[in-house]
């Protein structure tokens, strides 16, 4: 919006520094060298606005450049191993990556989530044969807290 409204005042400027040159060629006598003159100067204006314009345009798109060049670093670093483990609540089953445990507030099917920390993420994928949890894990996941069963019973699937 601000670019477009931006760009549509130098269009004005320059229309009107373009009219005020017209005017001057269709006017007679002394007047019209004063009448150039006003064109040329409108132009001058025309111009000047355009380069405050680009370069105001020129630092949003550094700003937004340097945003997306920190999101892409970011990005970067994160390799597919994070967020580091797999955790799952007993209760209501969500099974989630994330570094460090999630809170245990607000779970849907109890009061609280009970959080087990089943394994570090990794490229093996384990299924459990009674939750039908599966996940890609680094070693065997832990067996306590299935959702479905006293134990997991987790099957390596490769
Ligand atoms: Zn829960
Ligand atoms: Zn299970």
């Amino acid at each position: 919006m601000k670019k477009i409204s931006l760009l549509s005042l130098l269009l004005l400027v320059n229309a009107v520094a373009v009219l005020a040159a017209d005017e001057a060629d269709t006017a007679s006598g002394q007047g019209s060298g004063k009448m150039i003159n006003m064109g040329t100067v409108l132009f001058i204006v025309g111009i000047i606005v355009f380069v405050i314009v680009v370069r105001k345009l020129y630092d949003l798109r550094n700003k937004k450049g340097s945003v997306s060049n920190e999101t892409k670093s970011v990005q970067n670093k994160d390799n597919i191993y994070e967020p580091r483990f797999w955790y799952q609540c007993k209760n209501c089953k969500v099974t989630i990556r994330k570094d460090s445990p999630p809170k245990n507030a607000d779970c849907f099917k109890a009061v609280d989530h009970i959080w087990t920390q089943l394994a570090e993420v990794g490229r093996t994928k384990y299924l459990c044969k009674s939750c039908n949890t599966l996940i890609e894990a680094r070693t065997v996941p832990v067996s306590e807290n299935c959702p479905d069963a006293p134990m997991h019973n987790w099957e390596r699937l490769g």
